[in-house]
């Protein structure tokens, strides 16, 4: 665009490209941070800030203490270091206590442009050196020239390569006039109600607060509008399930208990009664939408095998959704045992696998003709419960009576998935009961706000027999070799080993650079002499399935694979878990890797071995608190509270917008949002409410769970 806006014509719709000064490689690193207009821009949030909001006296600095201090500059100097390959000043600063030494990396210039004499206000980190204390690669303005940039808090921004902290902070300042000017669609009435600062103060207070006090009421005026958003999306959601019906499942009491009866253990109390919540909302007219929540173990596929059970018995076809053909196929196994010497037809149908069985024993397709006569027998309905992946959406399935869904670990299931779902359910008008079933442990506090549409089961119990998996975390070369050494161990007694490998680099999003070299280093090091297997997103279905079934059948000893691949796959005689770079995965996640083994007779170990990533101490604590605790709904509350809700939705996942400025575990605050909301909701059609819709507007999507 050639036309450009001065400062003064910005308005929030006004487009980055039109900014002055911001060139092509400036607009494309925005651009990949999402960022394409004014408005964009501005609710682009500092995540924290350095506070130099103290003024320091030099002569008494502390390493690692942020500094902020308006002084003279006795002398300053360039020179070169480091084979002189690296362009360094130097300088001192002084006030009337004392002297300070300040060094600056890689900007020779600042040597040529700062003069002796005059005074300057600096900002920055006391960092030790071999020369003492010193200021490292400090902020620096010249009060009277530049003032005005340098703030008490400097807010850091979320930022990518191309865009430095210098010059978004730079861009902010630029949008400061617009910012004050900024509209506030949000009525008078609810602000006085919930003491909401204005959104222009709010914009002003979040980017450039003079004070703690300020940034914190700029703050929860826009995290009150992030939760407010997502009330309205829940409401909405809510809204859309209730105009529509699902098939009434009729209850039979004496096949559910027959059924029950001939399960080889006996249910947990959770179980019961998640079965039993299950089979009352799939009574009703209204669709369930129900999470089953439950560890790794904590037998979550034999509740859903129940509700399928009784579907079927009311005549009605049942279709279980999982991640992977690995699991799907593996639930297929599962389910047929379960429903061996009875009469339902179980189908698998993944673009892999086709096959189907009754009584427990499988129906011989005799290769190609499977396609044609499993559908033909799910369009009929002979099929009562078919397992599959997204293919059972995706490819040309028609059912004939399909009452419920059952979707493990699915996180792309949303409305659109069970709209489709309903279209080739085959009950004209009627959408199937949704059954979710997830071993991420979901608080309670973010089940109420994001999952707001969600009634939850909980499965906290485990089934009898099963033990804590022993964890260590191995800081060092010690701790990785006794890992392996336990590795080798249980080899040597037969029994067999997960090891999961983070993927290092983002182009290799299948895993199978990561997997094989962390594999071909095991080989020639640690374990040497066992044969491992690897498993990533790259194989072929067919040599993921021969790797899997080598390795549940216990003729691998190790198994090297990606996070995601082997998600609930079920070898009993799997008794050590490694898990390699443990510091990028989140803690809800590592346990449910832990959750893999400790399921046989023998006991197991998890051991956490981190690797070069962040802050080491801080990655230790974290890793030991794993360690220390087996309870998976702790372990995601920490998670929550450390790094916010996308660690255990993932922020693509969750379907509703990354909340910037809200937490969602601040419950008062949710409250109030969702009162608001309430108010709000039935006057967003009226036209002098336009600009607040829009406002408030989330597209719901793709919603993870509904
Ligand atoms: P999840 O899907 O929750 O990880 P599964 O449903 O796969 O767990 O169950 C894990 C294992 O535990 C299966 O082998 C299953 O047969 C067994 N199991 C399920 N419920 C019980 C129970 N109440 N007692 C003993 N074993 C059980
Ligand atoms: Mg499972």
């Amino acid at each position: 665009m050639s036309f450009r806006f001065t400062d003064e014509q910005l308005a929030p719709a006004t487009p980055l490209s039109a900014m002055t000064g911001i060139g092509r490689t400036g607009l494309a690193a925005l651009g990949g941070l999402g960022l394409a207009t004014v408005a964009d821009l501005a609710f682009h949030l500092p995540y924290r800030y350095d506070d130099f909001s103290a003024v320091t006296s030099l002569d008494r600095v502390r390493e690692g203490e942020n500094v902020s201090a308006v002084v003279r500059l006795v002398r300053v100097a360039g020179r070169r270091s480091f084979g002189r390959r690296l362009a360094m000043s130097e300088a001192v600063i002084a006030d009337e206590h004392g002297e300070l030494g300040v060094t600056w990396f890689n900007q020779p210039y600042l040597a040529r442009s700062l003069q002796a004499g005059v005074t300057y206000r600096f900002a920055g980190k006391v960092t030790r050196t071999r020369r003492g204390l010193r200021l490292v690669n400090p902020l620096v303005e010249r009060a009277e020239i530049e003032a005005g940039y340098l703030r008490p808090l400097m807010p850091v921004y979320p930022t990518t390569r191309g865009m430095s902290q210098h010059v978004l902070r730079k861009l902010m300042r630029r949008l400061e006039p617009v910012m004050h000017g900024w509209p506030d669609p949000m009525p008078p009435a609810v602000r006085a109600r919930h003491r909401l600062v204005g959104l222009a103060d709010a914009l002003v207070g979040i980017h450039f607060p003079e004070n703690w006090g300020q940034e914190r009421s700029a703050r929860r005026r826009l995290a009150f509008d992030e939760l407010m958003r997502i009330q309205l999306a829940v409401a909405k959601l809510r809204e859309m399930r209730e105009q529509t019906n699902a098939p009434a499942v009729s209850f039979d009491e004496a096949g559910v208990k027959a059924f029950v009866a001939s399960l080889p253990f006996k249910l947990t109390d959770d179980q019961r009664r998640a079965a039993w919540t299950v089979i009352k909302d799939t009574g009703l007219r209204r669709p369930m939408n129900r999470l089953l929540d439950g560890d790794v173990g904590s037998g979550k596929t034999a509740v859903a095998a129940i509700a399928m059970a009784n579907a079927a018995a009311a005549g009605f076809q049942s279709a279980l959704m999982a991640p992977t053909e690995i699991l799907a196929k593996q639930h297929f196994e599962t389910l047929l045992r379960m429903f061996a010497g009875r009469s339902e037809r179980l189908a698998l149908w993944t673009n892999a696998y086709k096959r189907s069985a009754v009584g427990g024993r499988e129906i011989d397709h005799h290769g190609k003709a499977a396609t044609g006569e499993l559908q033909a027998s799910v369009a009929a309905g002979e099929a009562d419960i078919i397992i599959g992946t997204h293919a059972l959406i995706e490819t040309g399935l028609d059912f004939r009576a399909l009452a419920l869904a059952v979707v493990d670990e699915q996180h792309r299931f949303g409305v659109r998935s069970r709209r489709l779902l309903a279209e080739k359910g085959g009950l004209e008008g009627l959408t199937p009961h949704l059954l979710s079933m997830t071993a991420t442990p979901i608080p309670r506090s973010l089940a109420l706000t994001v999952f707001g549409d969600l009634d939850l089961s909980l499965l906290k119990e485990k089934p009898a027999g099963r033990r804590p998996v022993r964890t260590e975390v191995g800081l060092d070369e010690a701790g990785r070799g006794r890992a392996y050494g336990f590795v080798r161990a249980e080899a040597a007694a037969g029994r067999q080993t997960f090891v999961v490998c983070p993927l290092i680099d983002p182009s290799d999003n299948l895993g199978s650079a990561s997997v094989t070299e962390l594999a071909e280093r095991l080989r020639g090091e640690e374990l040497s002499g066992l044969e491992i297997g690897v498993l990533h997103g790259r194989l072929k279905a067919a040599e993921k399935e021969r790797v899997m079934r080598e390795f549940s059948e216990g003729r691998l000893p190790v198994l090297v694979s990606t996070s995601v691949i082997e998600v609930g796959v079920d070898v009993p005689n799997a008794t050590a878990m490694v898990i390699e770079g443990a510091e990028r995965f989140g803690l809800a996640q590592l346990h449910q890797f832990r959750g893999r083994v400790g399921r046989g007779v023998h006991s197991a170990r998890c051991y956490l071995l981190p690797g070069a990533t962040g802050d080491a101490d801080e990655v230790a604590r974290r890793l030991k608190d794993f360690a220390a605790t087996q309870d998976g709904f702790a372990l995601a509350e920490l998670d929550l509270k450390r790094r916010g809700p996308g660690d255990i939705l993932g922020e693509r996942q969750s379907g509703f917008p990354a909340l910037k400025a809200a937490v969602i575990t601040d419950v008062a605050l949710l409250a109030e949002a969702r009162e608001a909301a309430a108010e709000v909701a039935g006057t967003l059609e009226e036209p002098e409410n336009a600009a607040l819709k829009n406002y408030l507007a989330v597209e719901v999507g793709e919603v993870h769970l509904e």
